[in-house]
This record gives C-alpha cells, sequence and structure tokens, in this order.
C-alpha cells in the first residue's frame, strides 16, 4: 500500500482497525517517506536476498523491502497488528508475517526454514526498549547474515558505532566489534515518528564478520569485557578484581601477561586487549 507513511493514511488505517499505540512495546511508526525506501536500499536488500524484519508495525518499511527483496519475513509481537498489515501488504507475495516475540524464535531455524540458501540480511527499525538484547541475540546466535541494518536511538547509535578504544566506547562497542563491523548510516529526527519519541534516531548497520577480529575463548572474554566495564570510572585492575572476580594479586599478575597497564580504563582498551587478558585468565 502506497502512502503509508502519510499521517493521515495511518490515522484512517488505525482507527479502522480500532488500534492503540502500545508504549510498553516501543510502538513509535514512522511517518517520514524519506526513511523507509533509504533504509531498504542500503540494508543490501535486493534480488536473491531474504530479509528479517524485526516489529513490522503496519508495515510501512515491509511494504519497501517487499518491493527490492526475495522475500521478507516480518516478526511483530502485537497481534492486534496482524488484519492492519494483512490489509497494507496486500498486494505482495513475497512476504510471511510471524506472530512472535524475536527474543523467543529460534532464527537459525527461521532462516533455514525460509530462505533456501539465499543471503539473509536483518532491516528493522527497533523497538527501543530491547535494542540491546536484541541486537546481541543476532549476533551471539552466530546466524548466517551478511548484515543487520536497525534503526536505534540516536545515543545507542554513537555508543555501537564509536572506536574502540575511544571515549565514547562501552561494553556494547566492544562487544559488537566482535562480531561485525558496525557503521552509522543517517539520523532521524525525533519527529519522523508517530507518536514523536523524546529523542532523535539513527540508522546504523552492523556488517557482520566471518570470523571474530582476535582470537579468545568467548566465554571468558565476555565476561573480561562485562566486568570491566561494570564501573567504567575505575581502573581496569580495581574493575576486573571485582567484577570477575579474582584476588588483587592474581589480576595483577593477569594485566602484566596481557601487557596491559594496570591503571588504564576499560574505555581506553583494543579488542586485542581484551582477548590478551581473557587468554591469560
Ligand atoms: N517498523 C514500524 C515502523 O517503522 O513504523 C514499527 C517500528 S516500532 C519502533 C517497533 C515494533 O516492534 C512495533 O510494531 C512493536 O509492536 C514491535 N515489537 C515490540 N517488541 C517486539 C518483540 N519482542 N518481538 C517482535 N516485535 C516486537
Amino acid at each position: 500500500m502506497n502512502r503509508l507513511s502519510d499521517i493521515g493514511t495511518i490515522k484512517e488505517l488505525l482507527g479502522k482497525h480500532g488500534f492503540t499505540f502500545s508504549k510498553s512495546l516501543g510502538q513509535n511508526f514512522l511517518v517520514n517517506p524519506s526513511v523507509c525506501p533509504r533504509m531498504a536500499e542500503l540494508s543490501g536488500a535486493g534480488e536473491g536476498v531474504g530479509v528479517i524484519e524485526i516489529g513490522p508495525g503496519i508495515g510501512v518499511l515491509t511494504n519497501e523491502l517487499c518491493k527490492i527483496a526475495e522475500k521478507v519475513v516480518a516478526v511483530e509481537l502485537d497481534k492486534r497488528l496482524l488484519p492492519v498489515l494483512d490489509e497494507t501488504l496486500s498486494e505482495y507475495e513475497n512476504v510471511k508475517i510471524i506472530n512472535a516475540d524475536v527474543m523467543e524464535l529460534d532464527l537459525n531455524g527461521l532462516i533455514a526454514e525460509e530462505f533456501n540458501g539465499m543471503d539473509v540480511v536483518v532491516c528493522a527499525n527497533l523497538p527501543y526498549y530491547i535494542t540491546s538484547p536484541i541486537i546481541m541475540k543476532l549476533l551471539e546466535d552466530k546466524l548466517p547474515l551478511k548484515a543487520i541494518t536497525v534503526m536505534v536511538q540516536k545515543e545507542a547509535a554513537q555508543r555501537i558505532c564509536a572506536e574502540v578504544g575511544s571515549r565514547m566506547s562501552g561494553a556494547v562497542t566492544v562487544s559488537v566489534n566482535y562480531y561485525a563491523k558496525p557503521k552509522m548510516l543517517f539520523s532521524v529526527s525525533a519527529g519522523s515518528f508517530m507518536p514523536s519519541p523524546k529523542v532523535d534516531s539513527a540508522v546504523i548497520r552492523l556488517d557482520v564478520l566471518s570470523e571474530p577480529p582476535v582470537k579468545t575463548d568467548e566465554k571468558k572474554f565476555f565476561a573480561v569485557v562485562k566486568a570491566a566495564f561494570s564501573q567504567r570510572r575505575k581502573v581496569i585492575s580495581n574493575s576486573l578484581s571485582s567484577g570477575l572476580p579474582i584476588s588483587k594479586e592474581k589480576t595483577l599478575e593477569v594485566l602484566k601477561a596481557a601487557n596491559v597497564p594496570s591503571n588504564a580504563r576499560a574505555e581506553k582498551l583494543s579488542l586485542e586487549d581484551f582477548a590478551n587478558i581473557a587468554n591469560n585468565l
């Protein structure tokens, strides 16, 4: 259905279906007509490419994806939106809606079942209350994805796309960079949504790596990253010692073997530093 990002069309559609927005499900629908075509195009969707969308809402981005992708599978938790999507996507045969919580889904199984050897990408305007858990699930489940293009709160986008080792770097920066190469694509103002959220948003793309950039024991690596950033103001020897937890003496030994100064701050460390610490634990 065209004109889906037109406020009048949306109001009429939602009124007809008696739909009211759920704040707790992060329902802020896009009403800026230039955003979805741009997002769909930059996501890598195209001929021979399958797309997973999370949270299609009334289908404004889904429409754009259906126009250019081989197949779109959209996962929507709110079952009140199913009849709306039936109507707004009625002209496409290459779309399937799954009514489920994306956090509960076996996405590896879904990809094997639905995409039959196609390249697969994710493209979504994420519900902001679970942005990081969804991104980490997509990466940690080791799905055969080429890229993940998502709209998130601007501050989360800046944190994810920060240089590892820079002041803006956090646990999510290091964790995402272990699996993917993140890139900031473009900003989207709060006024581009209905209802308007309090903050601006940004679209980012994560190009999934075929192999992690460092060799390490993943469990230890992520335990170190979590402990290191749990008290980011503290020096690394203190945050590791209390976060892991291990004795102060042992922590100093590990840091020395890893060639990391004991008074460094977590945000200054590189992926290699985190891997070296994990490898010496
Ligand atoms: N894609 C639409 C757009 O851009 O206008 C809607 C995006 S809105 C920010 C987020 C959507 O995610 C809503 O439709 C909401 O119902 C859905 N959602 C929220 N939590 C979800 C979950 N755990 N699994 C799947 N969908 C979810």
